[in-house]
C-alpha cells in the first residue's frame, strides 16, 4: 500500500469483517500508513474478505488455512463481526474467536483516553488515562461446564472458572510492564474475599511477583465491585487494571463511555514473548443500524491502528496518531455523528492524517 522505507516493512493481514467494519478499516489503512512513514516503516497489506458475506457465498467465513495466512503476517488489523443474515453465535465462533484463540494472544489490551472537546461521564477538566488489561483465555470463559436435567425445574448448569497460575503469571507481567512504562499504579481487580480459590490465587501470585521482579511498581488490590464503583465516580484516578477474562469483558465496557463511546475505544490482542500476528480491533461491532452510510467514526480503528504499529515497531508513528486524533478531534474536523459532529468516515480519517506530522526527508 505504501513505499517502504529504509527497507522496513509491516505486514498487515487486513480483516475488514462485517457492518461497518470494511469501512472504518478502509478509512483507517491510510492514516496508520502515512503513520508509519515517521518511523521510516511502509505498511504491506493483504486484503482478506472474511466474514459473513463469505460465509454466505462459500459456506465458511475464512479459509481451512486461515492462521497460516495470518501468521505470514505481523499484524492482523480487524474491523467487525457480525451479519445480519447470520447468527451471531455462528459469525464469532467461525471468524474471530478461532482467529484470537488459534494465535494464542493472551493479552487483550483496552486504553480508555478521555480526548479533550468529548464530552463523557467524567467531571469537568478529569483526565482519563487507564489501561485495562485482560487475561484472554482462561478463567469463566474456559468452556468447561455442562447442564443435566434439561427443561425440568430440577435443571442444574455449571460452568467452571479455570485459573492457572502460568496464565496468572504471564498476563501480570504484561499488567507490570504496562504500568512500569506508563508511570501509573497497577490495580488487581479480585473477588478473593467471595470466590476465595481461583481469585485467592490470583491475589498470591500477582502480589508474589510484584515484590520478585516490579518492586518499584505501586501495586494495590480492589474487589471487582469497589473497583466498578471507582471508575465511576473517580476514573481519572485509574491507572493499569489487571483482571481476569470475565472481570476484563465487564470493566472495559464499563470504561468506554470515558473515551466517548464505541467509536473511540480501540483494543490489541498480543501475546508478549510469543511469535506471531498480534490482533488490533475496534471494541465496537458491526454497527448494522449506520453501516454502508459512510458516517462510522473510523478512530477506534485508527486508534488500534496505533496499537498495531507500538507493537510493530513504529513508536513515533504511534504517538504521534494518537496525537492527530486527539488535534482533529479536538478542533472537531474529526467528529463523526457519535461525537457530536457531522464529518463523515472519509472526513474524520482525513482530519487525522492533515492533523500528521510530514516525515522528515531523508
Ligand atoms: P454487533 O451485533 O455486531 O455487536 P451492535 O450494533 O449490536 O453490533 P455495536 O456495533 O458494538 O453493537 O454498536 C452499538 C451501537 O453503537 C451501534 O448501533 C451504533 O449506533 C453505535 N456505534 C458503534 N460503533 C460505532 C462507530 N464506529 N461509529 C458510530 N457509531 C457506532
Amino acid at each position: 500500500m505504501s513505499t517502504p522505507q529504509n527497507g522496513r516493512t509491516v505486514r498487515v493481514a487486513a480483516v475488514r469483517g462485517d457492518g461497518i467494519g470494511p469501512e472504518v478499516v478502509d478509512a483507517a489503512l491510510p492514516v496508520i500508513a502515512a503513520a508509519a512513514r515517521l518511523d521510516g516503516a511502509g505498511l504491506e497489506v493483504t486484503d482478506l474478505d472474511w466474514g459473513g458475506d463469505r460465509l454466505l457465498r462459500t459456506g465458511t467465513a475464512m479459509p481451512d488455512d486461515a492462521l497460516d495466512v495470518v501468521r505470514a503476517h505481523d499484524a492482523v488489523l480487524f474491523g467487525a463481526v457480525g451479519h445480519p443474515k447470520v447468527d451471531p453465535d455462528v459469525s464469532v465462533w467461525t471468524l474471530v474467536l478461532p482467529l484470537r484463540k488459534g494465535l494464542q494472544l493472551y493479552a487483550n489490551l483496552r486504553p480508555v483516553v478521555g480526548w479533550e472537546g468529548i464530552e463523557t461521564p467524567a467531571r469537568d477538566g478529569a483526565k482519563v488515562d487507564f489501561l485495562v488489561v485482560r487475561e484472554n483465555t482462561e478463567g469463566e470463559y474456559s468452556g468447561i461446564g455442562g447442564r443435566v436435567h434439561q427443561g425440568t425445574p430440577d435443571e442444574v448448569a455449571t460452568e467452571v472458572a479455570v485459573h492457572s497460575r502460568r496464565a496468572i503469571e504471564r498476563i501480570a507481567r504484561v499488567g507490570f510492564a504496562q504500568a512500569r512504562e506508563r508511570g501509573q499504579t497497577l490495580t488487581l481487580a479480585t473477588k478473593s474475599n467471595v470466590a476465595r480459590h481461583g481469585y485467592g490465587l490470583w491475589d498470591e501470585v500477582v502480589f508474589g511477583l510484584g515484590a520478585a521482579e516490579f518492586p518499584d511498581v505501586a501495586l494495590e488490590k480492589l474487589y471487582v465491585d469497589a473497583l466498578a464503583t471507582r471508575m465511576v465516580a473517580r476514573p481519572e484516578s485509574m491507572g493499569v487494571v489487571l483482571c481476569s477474562n470475565l472481570f476484563g469483558d465487564i470493566l472495559s465496557d464499563l470504561g468506554a463511555p470515558f473515551a466517548g463511546g464505541l467509536g473511540m475505544a480501540p483494543s490489541a490482542n498480543v501475546a508478549p514473548g510469543q511469535d506471531g500476528p498480534g490482533f488490533f480491533e475496534p471494541v465496537h461491532g458491526s454497527a448494522p443500524d449506520i453501516a454502508g452510510q459512510g458516517i462510522a467514526n473510523p478512530l477506534a480503528a485508527v486508534l488500534s491502528g496505533a496499537m498495531l504499529l507500538r507493537e510493530n515497531g513504529c513508536p513515533q508513528g504511534a504517538t504521534a496518531l494518537e496525537r492527530a486524533v486527539g488535534e482533529a478531534v479536538r478542533d472537531g474536523a474529526a467528529r463523526t455523528r457519535d461525537l457530536g459532529g457531522t464529518a463523515t468516515t472519509a472526513q474524520a480519517a482525513d482530519a487525522v492524517a492533515d492533523a500528521l506530522p510530514r516525515p522528515v526527508a531523508v
